[in-house]
């Protein structure tokens, strides 16, 4: 067997850290330690310079560490995006597809406030939601990442930009490849281990985990007493057409989606972002724009306006940018928070599940 990433102590919090070391007969403040270098990105145990050598060779024996490799890396034109191809091995010779997500790192430099580097995370290896316009959802699902993947796949973030010269990882989304929901536990388990003030120490409010419309989903994690962002990939504004490009829809239809969401906004007072990637013909007319106003009006609802990037399979075009604004403008008019999400990354296989698409043909 080649090349596996091995990432399961990543995904321990401190406190497992802590009950791990006193299982190996280590005083507990080790775990404590070892938390701290592996949040860094340290997953060589020669490095951790304050445990004993017999304290790295035992572990290191015992928990074998490594990241997931680089195998792509492509950067957009203007410097904007960056995208990285990482592969995590096949699981065993039974299983031997690799395991292969897209990491997504956004750069913002606005003048007033410091730059923003938001890392757009995967948490399935391909997806089995089967939306209509979705690169990812055209190959299946292959797996779900555990919470040591994920928070790997943040340590690669972090460490890219750091080896630019870019300075930290300040904000992330739950928006890449799969539907975190599916996956809620070591989605979960990723995002108490992300935001501990010991660890990376990304408040829960520079964190939004997007999802296609898991209903009983979006009410635990309403229910978690917690303030992570919630984003709704909403993409239609009926049942009719959203079932079209969305088969969860028939499932969760529009009714208790936006019920869920209500009792989400009731247990957080957060405001919920409605992602609406606009297709051209399909869901981008001025009466669909009427028709989402109608849905999310009294709501406290941000809507963010996404020109899709083209993808041959799935055939949908993206809509011209006049538009966009016009779309954009009676959502406006209707008191409708909206705005128009840059186009980032077209020129780099910019589609969630294409590079990785890409790559594999
Ligand atoms: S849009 Fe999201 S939920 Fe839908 S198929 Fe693609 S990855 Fe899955």
């Amino acid at each position: 067997m080649d090349f596996k990433a091995q990432t399961g102590l990543l995904g321990l919090t401190k406190d497992e850290l802590r009950a791990l070391c006193k299982e190996l007969k280590l005083p507990a403040f080790k775990g404590d330690i070892l938390f701290g270098w592996l949040q860094q990105g340290v997953v060589d145990y020669n490095a951790m310079t304050n445990l004993s050598r017999k304290d790295r060779e035992q572990l290191a024996a015992l928990y074998p560490l490594s990241l997931p490799q680089v195998i792509k890396e492509q950067v957009s034109k203007d410097g904007t995006t960056a995208k990285l191809l990482l592969d995590y091995g096949a699981d065993n010779y039974d299983n031997p597809q690799r395991v292969q997500i897209e990491l997504v790192i956004m750069l913002y430099n606005r003048r007033e406030s410091r730059s923003r580097h938001t890392l757009c995370i995967s948490t399935q290896a391909g997806c089995a939601m089967g939306c209509a316009f979705c690169a990812t959802g055209l190959s299946g699902l292959h797996r779900n990442l555990t919470a040591g993947e994920i928070v790997a796949q943040v340590l690669t973030g972090k460490l890219w930009l750091n080896r630019h010269g870019l300075g930290e990882v300040t904000n992330l989304v739950y928006m890449g490849m799969g539907e975190p929901f599916a996956n809620y536990q070591q989605v979960m388990q990723s995002l108490r281990i992300i935001n501990h003030p010991d660890g990376l120490n990304l408040g829960q409010r520079r964190v939004t985990v997007s999802t296609c419309g898991l209903v009983p989903e979006i009410k635990r994690f309403a229910d978690e007493a917690a303030e992570f962002g919630l984003a709704i990939s909403l993409h239609a504004p009926n049942d009719e057409l959203r079932s079209r490009l969305m088969p969860i829809n028939r499932r969760y239809g529009l009714a208790d989606l936006m019920a869920a969401c209500d009792y989400y906004t009731a247990k957080t007072n957060r405001r919920i972002s409605y992602e609406y990637a606009l297709l051209q013909g399909v869901n981008d007319g001025k009466e669909q724009a009427q028709a989402l106003a109608e849905l999310l009006g009294g709501k406290l609802a941000h809507v963010n306006l996404i020109p899709v990037n083209f993808v041959e399979e799935t055939g949908f075009l993206p809509s011209p940018a006049e538009t966009l604004n016009e779309f954009a403008a009676i959502l406006n008019s209707r008191g409708i928070e909206t705005t128009v999400r840059e186009k980032r990354g077209s020129d780099i296989d910019g589609a969630c599940g294409q590079l990785r698409r890409n790559h594999n043909r």
